[in-house]
């Protein structure tokens, strides 16, 4: 006899779960039990489900494992700040990343390996896109996470790759963690970043959660942009920002601005003033990120009276904005850097 197919749980919505058991033979009810393990109580083995028959705990087991990914490292930053380094089945690897927060942990997951936006400054994009992710594999990170450091209170999508251009399997991953019949996290402790690609925005408009969503800029000048984003197919930053505008007049809630602090590239205090007429009346928030410095990408970070200076320059003007305390910056622990390090051997 052959042995049962694999199903791939995690690629369906856990609503979908009782049809799915269904045509294993076993109970619709088993499906939800299973649901609930995995997305209410942080569970990622079928063992640990006790109260599903033993036969069929060990057939799924054997079958269908939860989690295709494996932990290859786990790595304590001093400042508190934990990554994961998974691997998956076809040599693929990505990383997740758990941060303390005042309220609680917040952690990070990303949607692709490697990333196509190559901006100049980051440690994900340095060898383009290797792959986008599934669904299944955008949750095991969330699933890792939560196994290795229990619990958490925010979700920022802001690891490596863009959502913007793997939209529709982050949309479903998300969908399994907000749905009430999965993790039921509610959409205002999710954060989504992205550069925007065309359509981006307006399909996060027209979804049904209204999670909160940033806009790495990086700089009001479309020249310097382009060239810090060159994998951003060329469009102006004006209809960007409009369709962030819209974004807020659909879902009342205002949106974030990135702007990564580049020692003498976009940090000058001129620059502040263009980013002050850009976005003054706008319905965003300013988040200044003093940059993770990447070996070898030629990128320092502003010294922190710059810093200062510019945000300074922000708030004089009425715009609402805060300079990031970055978490994870030392040694590996910035954006890419751990497996960029892996690969580097
Ligand atoms: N691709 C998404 C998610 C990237 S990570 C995006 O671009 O929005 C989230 C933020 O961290 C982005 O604004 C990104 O530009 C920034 N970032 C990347 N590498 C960094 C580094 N080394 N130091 C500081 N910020 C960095």
């Amino acid at each position: 006899m052959s042995p049962p197919p694999r199903i791939p749980f995690l690629e369906s919505h856990p609503k979908e779960w009782p049809t799915l058991f269904q045509s294993l033979g076993a109970q619709p009810f088993q499906g939800k039990i299973a649901a609930k393990w995995v997305f209410k109580k942080g569970v990622s083995s079928w063992e640990a489900m006790t109260d599903l028959p033993e036969q069929l705990r060990n057939e799924l087991s054997q079958s269908s494992p939860l989690l295709l990914s494996q932990l290859e490292r786990r790595y304590d930053s001093p400042d508190g700040a934990t990554k994961l380094l998974l691997r998956y089945p076809d040599g693929a690897s990505t990383e997740a990343v758990g941060m303390p927060g005042t309220q609680g942990q917040t952690i990070c997951i990303g949607t692709q390996v490697g990333c196509p936006v190559r901006c100049q400054f980051c440690a994900s994009g340095t060898d383009g896109l290797e792959r986008n992710l599934t669904r299944a594999e955008i949750l095991e990170q969330v699933l890792w996470l939560r196994q290795e450091m229990g619990d958490f209170h925010r979700l920022v999508v802001m690891g490596m790759g863009d959502p913007g251009f793997n939209l529709e399997p982050t949309l479903n991953a998300l969908e399994s963690l907000l749905d009430f019949e999965g993790m039921d996290l509610g959409a205002r402790r999710v954060t989504l970043s992205t550069v925007a690609p065309i359509n981006t925005i307006p399909a996060l408009a027209n979804w049904q959660h209204n999670i909160n969503i940033a806009l790495s800029l990086h700089s009001a000048s479309e020249e310097l942009r382009h060239e810090l984003i060159p994998g951003l197919p060329k469009r102006s930053i004006r209809e960007t920002l409009e369709e962030m505008e819209q974004l807020f007049a659909k879902n009342g809630r205002e949106y974030t601005i990135e702007y990564v602090l580049l020692s003498g590239v976009n940090d000058s205090t001129q620059s502040a003033h263009d980013l002050a007429d850009l976005l003054r009346d706008k319905r965003c928030h300013i988040n200044l990120i003093p940059y993770n410095p990447v070996d070898g990408l030629g990128f320092s970070r502003p010294p922190d009276s710059v810093c200062g200076d510019f945000l300074n320059v922000l708030k004089t003007q009425s715009l609402s904005a805060t300079l990031r305390k970055s978490l994870g910056a030392s040694a590996e622990a910035a954006c890419g850097q751990l497996r960029r390090r892996s690969k580097l051997g």
